[in-house]
C-alpha cells in the first residue's frame, strides 16, 4: 500500500516490536544538509536500550531460527514490495536527510528492494554437504545454521541500502538483527523497522537503535548475545569495532575505507572512459568509499582526458536533490567540506593545477564546487587519504608497470576501474591490482549479484552475491556413528 514519506519518519527506536524513545528522553537533531534546517529528531540511546533490543532479539532469534526457509523467503518478499510500493516516499526521505540527488536516492531504494529479494532466494539455498566417510561405520554431515542474534553499524552515505545487504542476508539465514544507522541520516534506518512491521516480521526480529555511537557500539561488540557485527564505515572505526570483538570472539564482516584509483591507458576508449570518470567520481558528490579517489591517465592522452573530464565537470548542476535535474547534492556536513578544502589547499601547495571548481559553491552551506585538480603527485594527501568529496586528482603515468605500482600504493583495496582496448593488458592489469571489485572498462559495477568487499584495510568477508550470507552462518560438523555396519 502506498505510504507518505511522513509515515515512514520514526522519532523513535524500534525494540522489541515497540516504537519507544530514550530512556532519558535525550534526542538528536536530524539536519536537512541541503537546508540546514532540523527536519526532526531521534532518540538518543546507550547501552541500556540496546541491551534491551539486544535481549529482544535473542528471545526472537530462537522461533525465528526453526522457520523455514520459505517461510522467511514469503516475508522477505513481502519487505520487497513494501520498500517497492514505497519507492518514491522511501526516496524522499532519503533526500531529505542525506541530500543526493533524488534519482540517486530512487536508484538506491531500488537497490534495496533488490537485495532484499535476492537474500529470499539465496536463504534457500544454504547447502550443507554429507562427506564421504574414512569409516565404514560412520556418516559425516555438515550443516549451516544462523550465526544468532547479529549487530549491523552503517554509515550516512548510503542509508539504506546498506542496511538492505545486512538484513537481507541476516534474515534470510535466520538471524535476528540490532541495527545502528548513523546519526546523520537515522530516518532511512528506522524505515526498516516500520517496513518490517508491516512485512509481518515477528517482534524483535528486527531492532533499530539510535543514539550514541561509542555506547551503542560498545555494548553491540561487548555483549556476548550478539555473535556477529557487521559494519559498513571508516577503517578508523572498523579497527575499533574488529579489536573489541575480540573479546567474544564474534564473527565480523567489516565494509571499510577505499582509495579507488581509475587508470586511463592510452589506447583506452576515451569518450567511454570520461563518461565511467564522471559515475564513478561524483555520484553521491563523492561520497561513496567506491568513488574515485585518485586518476591515473597516460601521457599520450593526459591533456585531452584532462579536458574532456573537466567539461563533463562544469556540466554537472548542483543543487537541492528534490529539485528536478540536480545531479550534485551538499556534502553531509561542515567537516565534510573543511576535509575537501584541506586536501585541494594541499594539492595546490604542491603544484596541482585547478583546472575546474575548487572552492565552496555560491548556493553556501556544505555545497561544493565538483574540481578537477591537474598535475597531481604521489605527495600530496590525497594519494593515501579518502577525499569523500567532488574532487577529481589527475596523475600522470608512462607505463603499465608503473601505473599497476601507484594504483597498489596504498593501505586500502576495495575498488579500482581502468580502461584499455588491449585484451593482454586487460588481464595483466586486473591480475596486478590488489583491488577486491574491478571494473574494466566500467565506472560503476555494484550489484546484488555479485560479491562486495575489500581486500587489506578495506575490509573483510563480501556483501551480495551468493557469498554474502555465509557471513551469517556457522558450519557444524556431525559425525554420526554405531551404524552397525
Ligand atoms: P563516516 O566517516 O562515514 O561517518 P564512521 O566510521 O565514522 O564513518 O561512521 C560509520 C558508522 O559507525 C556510523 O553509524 C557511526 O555512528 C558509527 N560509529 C562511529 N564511531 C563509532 C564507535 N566508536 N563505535 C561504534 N560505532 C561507531
Amino acid at each position: 500500500m502506498l505510504k507518505k514519506t511522513s509515515h515512514f519518519m520514526r522519532e523513535a527506536n524500534f525494540i522489541g516490536g515497540a516504537w519507544v524513545g530514550a530512556d532519558t528522553g535525550a534526542t538528536i537533531d536530524v539536519v536537512n544538509p541541503a537546508t540546514r534546517q532540523t527536519i526532526g529528531t531521534v532518540p538518543k540511546c546507550g547501552r541500556a536500550e540496546t541491551r534491551r533490543a539486544i535481549k529482544a532479539a535473542e528471545e526472537a532469534f530462537h522461533s525465528w531460527k526453526k522457520t523455514s526457509a520459505n517461510d522467511r523467503a514469503k516475508l522477505l518478499r513481502k519487505l520487497h514490495d513494501a520498500i517497492m510500493d514505497n519507492q518514491e516516499a522511501l526516496a524522499e526521505l532519503l533526500v531529505m536527510e542525506q541530500g543526493k540527488p533524488l534519482a540517486e536516492a530512487r536508484g538506491e531504494v531500488g537497490m534495496s528492494a533488490a537485495y532484499v529479494l535476492w537474500y529470499a532466494e539465496e536463504g534457500r539455498r544454504t547447502y550443507g554437504d554429507v562427506v564421504p566417510s574414512p569409516w565404514a561405520d560412520r556418516r559425516i554431515l555438515v550443516t549451516k545454521e544462523p550465526v544468532g542474534v547479529i549487530g549491523a553499524i552503517t554509515p550516512w552515505n548510503f542509508p539504506s541500502s546498506m542496511l538492505a545487504r545486512k538484513l537481507g542476508p541476516a534474515l534470510a539465514a535466520g538471524c535476528t538483527a540490532v541495527a545502528k544507522p548513523a546519526s546523520q541520516t537515522p530516518y532511512s534506518g528506522l524505515a526498516w523497522g516500520v517496513l518490517a512491521e508491516e512485512a509481518g516480521f515477528p517482534a524483535g526480529v528486527v531492532n533499530i537503535v539510535t543514539g550514541s555511537a561509542s555506547e551503542i557500539g560498545d555494548e553491540l561488540t561487548e555483549n556476548p548475545l550478539v555473535r556477529k557485527i557487521t559494519f559498513t564505515g571508516s577503517t578508523e572505526v572498523g579497527k575499533t569495532l574488529i579489536r573489541k570483538s575480540a573479546g567474544t570472539v564474534k564473527k565480523v564482516s567489516m565494509e571499510l575505507g577505499g582509495n579507488a584509483p581509475f587508470l586511463v591507458f592510452d589506447d583506452a576508449d576515451l569518450e567511454r572512459a570520461v563518461a565511467g570518470a564522471v559515475a564513478a567520481k561524483y555520484r553521491n558528490s563523492g561520497q561513496t568509499c567506491v568513488c574515485t579517489n585518485r586518476f591515473f591517465v597516460q601521457e599520450g592522452v593526459y591533456d585531452r582526458f584532462v579536458e574532456k573530464l573537466v567539461e563533463a565537470t562544469e556540466r554537472l548542476k548542483v543543487g537541492s536533490g528534490l529539485e528536478e535535474g540536480t545531479q550534485q547534492g551538499p556534502l553531509i556536513d561542515e567537516k565534510a567540506v573543511e576535509k575537501v578544502e584541506e586536501l585541494v589547499a594541499d594539492a595546490a601547495e604542491k603544484g596541482g593545477k585547478v583546472v575546474a571548481g575548487g572552492k565552496r559553491h555560491s548556493l553556501g552551506g556544505t555545497f561544493f564546487e565538483p574540481t578537477v585538480i591537474a598535475e597531481a603527485s604521489p605527495e600530496m594527501r590525497f594519494m593515501q587519504e579518502e577525499i569523500f568529496g567532488p574532487v577529481s586528482p589527475i596523475f600522470r603515468f608512462n607505463n603499465e608497470e608503473e601505473a599497476v605500482r601507484l594504483a597498489n600504493d596504498t593501505a586500502f583495496g576495495l575498488a579500482c576501474y581502468f580502461y584499455t582496448a588491449d585484451l593482454g593488458r586487460a588481464f595483466r592489469v586486473m591480475e596486478g591490482l590488489r583491488y577486491g571489485l574491478i571494473g574494466v572498462n566500467e565506472g560503476i559495477i555494484t550489484t546484488v549479484e555479485a560479491p562486495f568487499g575489500g581486500l587489506k584495510e578495506s575490509g573483510l568477508g563480501k556483501e551480495g552475491g551468493h557469498q554474502g550470507i555465509e557471513d551469517y552462518l556457522d558450519t557444524k560438523y556431525v559425525c554420526i556413528g554405531g551404524l552397525g555396519l
